[in-house]
């Protein structure tokens, strides 16, 4: 069985098995971030995931879930983004293939 080693902030290091990691990728992007439980304290902790980190997890096997967004983002940064699309339709699209 594959053992991902991470660190917990509360917790420091701490040894995980692929179906105690969670990915969230963000349609589009090739970077993320992984969520898992500390086994120690059981909070929920989240990281950043580069692009290298999310290739080598989902090897080994890691599940994902596509999200719609993998980071907290500002009303200033939604207000940009709302000007920037042309309609809803991006996102019925992205909806409507996710089944
Ligand atoms: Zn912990």
């Amino acid at each position: 069985m594959t053992t991902i080693r991470t660190t917990c902030t509360t917790c420091g290091d701490v040894e995980l098995t692929t179906s105690d990691v969670g990915l969230e990728l963000s349609a589009g992007a090739d970077a993320g971030r992984y969520r898992f439980d500390c086994p120690f304290c059981g909070t929920t902790q989240r990281r950043p995931a580069s692009q290298r980190v999310v290739s080598v997890l989902l090897a080994t096997g890691v599940a994902y879930d596509i999200v719609a967004t993998v980071s907290a983002i500002t009303e200033e940064e939604i207000e940009t983004f709302s000007k920037d699309l042309d309609g809803q339709g991006w996102f019925q699209e992205l909806a409507a293939s996710d089944s």
